[in-house]
């Protein structure tokens, strides 16, 4: 459904994604995993056309997106930093969105899911942060779309809307949708990716089914297997620093 050939990106000086060739494969949940900074927000973004990469391609269903605008329609995107309108109650903002968008149908079912109800007169800016990524959740979920992308879309979340995100997301898998998400919860990770794209320093480490990943690093459990191969990594850098 996604492809990315060799695609770099540079902010100034730093080379942030350094040819990146991923396939995101349609009907399945693919989770980006990597330490902070290693480019995770940066992909996501030039996939959605909000960076413009300095090299390489994007396609989307076989066809490359550059200079392009309609696929993201096709797109529902959770950004890690949302940008609300601060001043706006919840209800507002989401009566914005839906007249800019349409009926958002899993509204009702959402604010049940999230509890938001409670919190519909409420100014953004007063939210709390997880009461804050909720909403963001609703916002992305609403709409009906074959793909989702999610950028840490659980972070902040209380267990009982960890709960109903994580149910939200198996039921999703279940109408097989496509769902390319980054997360740091490693848990989540194992519940509900079928492939797995590690990046590291702007480079794919590897790519794969999560199983394979686990056998790569000789761990059994994605949170040891991931520190393993960062520490790995960390060693070799600080020899290189030596030399
Ligand atoms: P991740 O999501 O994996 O934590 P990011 O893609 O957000 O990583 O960032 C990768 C690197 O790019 C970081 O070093 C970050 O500071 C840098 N970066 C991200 N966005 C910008 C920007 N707009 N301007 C300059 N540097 C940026
Ligand atoms: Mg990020």
């Amino acid at each position: 459904m996604l492809e990315t050939r060799d695609l770099k990106k540079r902010f100034g000086r730093l080379d942030v994604l350094k040819g990146i060739d991923i396939r995101i494969k349609s009907g399945i949940t693919t989770a980006i995993l990597g330490p902070n900074g290693s480019g995770k927000t940066t992909l996501l973004k030039s996939i959605l056309g909000q960076v413009r990469p300095k090299s390489g391609e994007i396609y989307f269903k076989g066809q490359p997106v550059s200079g392009k605008w309609e696929y993201r329609k096709e797109i529902g995107y959770l950004p890690q930093s949302s940008n609300f309108p601060e001043n706006l109650k919840v209800s507002e903002l989401i009566r914005l969105v839906e007249d800019i968008r349409g009926r958002g149908d899993r509204k009702n079912h959402l604010m049940d899911i999230f509890n938001l109800n409670p919190s519909l007169g409420k100014r953004i800016k007063n939210l709390s942060g997880g009461t804050r990524q909720k909403v963001n959740l609703l916002l992305t979920f609403m709409f009906d779309c074959p793909l989702y992308i999610l950028d840490e879309p659980a972070s902040g979340l209380d267990p009982v809307a960890m709960l109903g995100f994580r149910e939200l997301i198996l039921s999703l898998k279940e109408q097989e949708k496509t769902i390319l998400v980054t997360t740091h919860i490693m848990g989540l990770a194992e519940e509900i990716a079928d492939e797995v794209v590690f990046l590291l320093e702007g480079k794919v480490y590897f790519t794969g089914a999560l199983r394979d990943l686990l056998a790569h690093a000789g761990e059994y459990n994605l949170e040891r297997a991931i520190a393993e191969i960062m520490m790995k990594q960390h060693g070799k850098n600080s020899e290189i620093q030596l030399v």
